[in-house]
């Protein structure tokens, strides 16, 4: 496995160079008909990471995994510098999981001073995450776009835990003709229900059997829908009810897979996802559920 641009690593080989050239090199030395698949991350990988990685290594002869905690997603008041950073760790799950290149972003390099450029988003993003993150997706959009460009892979690989940034990416790349395919990974939770996300870390004890009641909450919306409940609000109130009075919820919305549009009933032949946001013990958590038609 290669590594570029992890110079603070000492466990690293010694082909670590830093940077977008060195990316680029390795990119134009690969044959024309192989099939390349990026991976973007912003590191501290867990099993949800994991298991990108593996679509990615089994859908693709390539894979490039990328590290990058992209300050332009992130606002004053969040946690950009204290975002949890294991690369060693991070490095030995690429390994593990077959990927080719792991690429560590610099954050001077990608964005130099007089950088300028911001991406003006649809619909899409002014709703649910967008409303508490104003900042959020645009940042989002511009690191992708820029990953897509510095990687030019064919094929893109992103978590359904993050459902509305799955599609607000979907959308741009359609949008602006990228031929990128965005290929979607279903969400991988822990055993007790949990959707893992590299920010659970900050959970203690009490704040996370709190934040277990998030998913309790959508596994009683799954339940619901199963026996035949189709109107959003009864969908909604009858599953908060296994909220934590602890939790501070954001928002709980039933919405459409593709639009993202609030319904207030589902079509049983088209199904919907249910997304929702909350401030657990000061950790603000996401999660979903689809369901199926
Ligand atoms: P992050 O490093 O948190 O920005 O996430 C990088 C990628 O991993 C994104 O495409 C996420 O949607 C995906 N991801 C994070 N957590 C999970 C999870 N629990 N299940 C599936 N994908 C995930």
């Amino acid at each position: 496995m290669k590594v570029i641009g992890a110079d603070s690593v000492d466990s690293v080989d010694p082909q670590t160079a830093s940077g977008i050239e060195e990316l680029r090199r390795w990119r134009r030395a690969l044959s024309g008909d192989s099939i390349l698949g990026l991976v973007p991350t912003m590191g501290a990988l867990h099993e949800g990471h994991r298991a990108l990685l593996r679509q990615a290594r089994q859908q693709c002869d390539q894979v490039v995994l990328t590290i990058f905690v992209n300050p332009t997603q992130f606002s004053p008041d969040e946690d950009l510098e204290t975002y949890p950073r294991t690369l060693e760790q991070d490095l030995q799950i690429a390994r593990q999981e077959g990927v080719d290149l792991v690429w560590v972003g610099d954050r001077e390099e990608l964005y130099p001073a007089g950088f300028q450029t911001r991406i003006d988003l649809p619909q899409m993003a002014q709703q649910l995450c967008g409303i508490s993150r104003p900042h959020f997706f645009a940042g989002v959009c511009l690191i992708v776009l820029k990953l897509f460009q510095i990687v030019q892979p064919q094929r893109a690989f992103f978590g359904e835990k993050d459902y509305q940034q799955l599609k607000i990416i979907q959308r741009m790349t359609l949008d602006l003709d990228i031929p990128i395919e965005v290929r979607g990974c279903p969400l991988v939770r822990e055993k007790d229900g949990l959707a893992l996300s590299s920010r659970n870390r900050y959970l203690e004890d009490e704040s996370r059997r709190q934040a277990l009641t998030l998913s309790a909450a959508l596994f009683r919306a799954r339940e619901l829908w199963s026996e035949g409940v189709v109107q959003s609000a009864e969908l909604k109130q009858q599953s908060l009810e296994r909220l934590d009075p602890a939790v501070d919820l954001e928002y709980f919305e039933v919405i459409d897979h593709e639009q993202l549009t609030p319904l207030e009933m589902v079509d049983r032949g088209r199904g919907a996802v249910i997304c929702m946001a909350a401030i657990v013990g000061g950790v603000r958590l996401i999660d979903n559920i689809i369901l199926e038609p």
